[in-house]
């Protein structure tokens, strides 16, 4: 880490894509979905191809979430590298991004942040039509309860700071809200009175299981080769550069390596060597039974960190703090959901009769001031994504273009530059929250 290698050498660009010569994958269209009504479905094509992993690719992606598959994607759709292998371990979107509860925002103090999360925002607006697969992304709005006057001064400090950097934020008076959501206790008597609310129109929700399969599907069309049920046991290297992994499947050489497994990177970065200033933690999340629409924008509470929002399905989804002990078990405890629960129905005393229908937890990397680590390693042609601590769905699309981007051309890309693991040693912290070298604290 001390030495901070700049890896500057570049991968070939593929001469041409696989897309030019396929043409078998269809394009989701209306006619397309009458044609397969009419034929009953005989014409669907699988989304990916099941392949079997080559000897050797010029860049391997360890991760089939979200921004392992975002990156494959942008390096052959933006690069033109095509000879690119994910690995995944289970199935693709089984890690947090088929666990998280699909907010999406920019809603950020710190300069850095502001700007990574921005241009992730803007990247989710047009991905479905960019993938031609519907992510069912809904700018539904992102409200952040204050319920004090020291929390509605910080919300009137960051709403300043997004417009001034052209990113549109409104603070809302508790009676506009509750116009919003009438189903929100309001009202001065509640254990949490809402004093106000910043409200970011442009942020919402995106389907996750589609972020995951969306992707998969673009970077197959583009030459990518998907490998589920492919564990990475080992990284080799070779005097300190890289040159390929052992997996479950055999060994495969590749010139550069990208770990990307959110919940597992210590483990993973510690198979070459390196040690990360993360600690992994559990974070659970619930749904309810169904109801019609009842909320309609994404709610997050400065009371207790909590937020709630409600599925296209209709659904209640709930989540807040992580379980607050170090676990790699994904499976959380009830306190925990006992308190979310009993926080919720605080500010929606209304949900007392739903019946909750299914609970579950993932692995959140946490680091020690909650921003997350990509960029080089001092491995070289070894690159790394993740401590993404509560938040890195939001930062997908982004992270997987600027992520292909740094390793394409072998350097982190400007977005990126602050998020680097050097900054651990050169003391340049990124804490959004202000609450120190607390992982769990982020
Ligand atoms: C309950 C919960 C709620 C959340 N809510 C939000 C939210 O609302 N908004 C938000 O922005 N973020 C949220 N997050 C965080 C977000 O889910 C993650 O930061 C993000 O999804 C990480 O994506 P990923 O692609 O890096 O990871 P993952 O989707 O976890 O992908 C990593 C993959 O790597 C694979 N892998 C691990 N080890 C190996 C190996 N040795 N070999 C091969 N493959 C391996 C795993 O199986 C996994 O599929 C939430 C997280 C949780 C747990």
């Amino acid at each position: 880490m001390r030495e901070s290698c700049r890896n500057r050498r570049t991968i070939r660009p593929a001469k041409r894509c696989a897309v030019d010569q396929s043409g078998e994958m269809k394009t989701y269209s209306a006619f397309s979905l009458l044609q397969n009504a009419l034929t009953r479905n005989r014409n669907w094509s699988p989304a990916w191809q099941d392949v079997e992993p080559k000897r050797t690719y010029d860049v391997i992606v360890i991760g089939g979430g979200g921004h392992g598959l975002a990156t494959a994607y942008y390096l052959a759709r933006n690069h033109g590298i095509n000879r690119v292998a994910v690995l995944e371990k289970g199935w693709l979107g089984g890690g947090n991004t088929g666990r998280n509860t699909t907010i999406v925002r920019s809603d950020y103090l710190l300069e850095e942040n502001s700007r990574l999360y921005e241009f992730s925002l803007k990247l989710w607006e047009g991905l479905s039509e960019e993938l031609n697969f519907n992510v069912m992304y809904s700018p539904r709005g992102v409200f952040r309860l204050a319920h004090n006057d020291a929390q509605l001064c910080q919300m009137a400090a960051l709403g300043n700071a997004m417009s001034q950097r052209g990113i549109a934020a409104e603070l809302l008076t508790p009676p506009q809200i509750r116009e919003i959501e009438p189903a929100l206790d309001c009202s001065a008597n509640t254990r949490w009175p809402v004093a106000g609310g910043l409200l970011q129109r442009r942020g919402g929700t995106v389907r996750h299981d589609a972020v995951a399969w969306g992707y998969a599907r673009a970077a197959d069309r583009l030459g990518v080769d998907i490998v589920q049920n492919c564990e990475v046991t080992g990284i080799r290297t070779t005097n300190g550069r890289v040159t390929g992994v052992d997996t479950n499947r055999g060994r495969i050489d590749a010139g550069n390596v990208a770990i990307v497994v959110a919940g597992h990177t210590s483990q993973v970065a510690a198979m070459a060597g390196i040690e990360l200033p993360i600690e992994s933690h559990l974070l659970q999340a619930f749904v309810t039974e169904p109801v019609k629409p009842v909320l309609n924008t994404v709610m997050i509470a400065g009371a207790y960190d909590g937020y709630v929002s409600q599925t296209d399905k209709g659904e209640i989804v709930m989540g807040a703090e992580l379980d607050m002990y170090p676990s790699y078990s994904q499976r959380g405890n009830l306190p925990r959901i006992e308190d979310i629960a009993r926080y919720t129905l605080t500010l929606f005393p209304s949900f007392k009769r739903l019946r909750m229908m299914r609970c579950w937890a993932g692995i959140n990397d946490m680091t020690m001031d909650g921003s997350p680590i990509i960029g080089i390693t001092p491995v070289q042609g070894l690159f790394i994504n993740g401590g993404w601590c509560y938040g890195g769905f939001k930062s997908t699309t982004g992270s997987g273009y600027l992520f292909a981007d740094t390793l394409a051309n072998g350097r982190p890309h400007d977005i990126l530059e602050p998020f680097s693991l050097e900054r651990f040693d050169s003391g340049r912290y990124l804490d959004e929250v202000g609450t120190g070298p607390i992982p769990h604290l982020h």
